[in-house]
């Protein structure tokens, strides 16, 4: 089958892949539809690893993605040939002392689908167990499908932060996940959301989904607030900077999930400020089972995913598709590569 591989960071190549998987009792056959390109992914892109995952031989990206079951064993499992569905791309171990503890996102034996060293989405065919697949109600897109995915990240941060009703809520980063976690912060009943984000399309973007004010820095936004700072802050950037402007706009005694990956792998906070108001200050890794969940709220029309849809491209093209999302041009939130038209 062709398939993207990225050979070394800032390197495609569009290749014949032969999966092992393909021989495998255990899992269906999909032809994968819709990828849509995350910012881990651009982590790969860009430094050829995430800490200690590294892209040591090709890797093929993706795992946000939806794909047509094409396997006739598809219906024993609920799956009749031809059902478009999405793809959990995590499969935890299951039986590891975090597993059983009910966390399967912080399963050290995970093996995740576009991390590397396990390949991802990005070509013709996915081989997975029916249990990875659900069933996207009708109405939905390939694109839609794949989207659940990052929807599933905001889910999770949004339910570790736990918020109040009526608390005030600051998002740090406007790219997709922090415009998911601004529209989910909204259904958990905070009184207001605030975004920080540089980008001034990014902060058009979020007002038309609902913040209550956007901001190019964190001190424009603690002057709103006559510096008190907010109840509960989510970071969802790859800044190194973005733990650190989250903690500044938190008030004391606040709330911060850090969601976002940092560029180079690292971090640092000014320990007096966030030892002085006596931060509570969580990771969110992943996600739990959330799908079920994602899907009614876009099959409800309670969150707009495709807003953060902006650009397409065939497998082809690609490589377009990152180097765009790396410089934040065009406008562009997320590229969906499409497999098929
Ligand atoms: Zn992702
Ligand atoms: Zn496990």
């Amino acid at each position: 089958m062709k398939a993207l591989f990225l050979d070394a960071a800032s390197t495609f190549r569009l290749g014949e892949f032969n999966d092992p998987d393909a021989n495998s009792s255990l899992k269906l056959r999909l032809r994968v539809q819709a990828v849509t390109v995350c910012g881990s992914d651009l982590h790969y892109y860009k430094e050829g690893s995430i800490g200690s995952s590294v892209v040591h031989q090709p890797a093929i990206l993706g795992h946000e993605f939806s794909g047509i079951v094409d396997d006739e064993r598809g219906a024993e499992f609920g799956f009749p040939k031809g059902t478009l569905v999405a793809v959990d791309p995590a499969e935890p171990c299951g039986h590891c002392e975090w597993c059983e503890a009910g966390h399967a996102n912080l399963c050290p034996n995970v093996k995740f689908a576009g991390s590397a060293p396990i390949h991802g989405a990005m070509r013709e065919f996915f081989y997975a167990k029916p249990s990875s697949l659900f069933k996207v109600p009708d109405g939905f897109d390939a694109a839609d499908a794949a989207l659940l995915e990052p929807l599933g990240i905001a889910i999770h941060a949004i339910d570790l932060a736990k918020i109040k009703l009526g608390a005030s809520v600051a998002v740090v980063g406007g790219g997709a996940i922090g415009l998911l976690i601004l529209q989910v912060a909204r259904l958990v009943g905070a009184g207001s959301v605030h975004v920080v984000e540089p980008f001034e399309y990014r902060r058009e973007l979020a007002l038309k989904l609902g913040a209550n004010s956007v901001h190019a820095n964190p001190a424009s936004l603690l002057e709103l607030t006559q510096k008190r700072g907010l109840d509960v802050v989510l970071e969802a950037t790859d800044s190194p900077t973005g733990p650190q402007d989250a903690c500044t706009v938190a008030r004391i005694g606040g709330k911060v999930i850090l969601v976002g990956i940092p560029d180079g792998d690292s971090f640092t906070l000014t320990a007096s400020n966030v030892r002085r108001k006596g931060l509570s200050i969580k990771m969110s890794r992943r996600m739990g089972h959330v799908y079920p969940r994602a899907i009614d709220l876009v099959a409800n029309k309670l969150v707009n995913v495709k807003a953060i849809a902006t650009h397409h491209f065939s497998l082809e093209n690609a490589p377009q598709a990152f180097a765009l999302q790396e410089t934040r041009s065009d406008g562009v939130i997320k590229s969906v590569i499409h497999l098929e038209d």
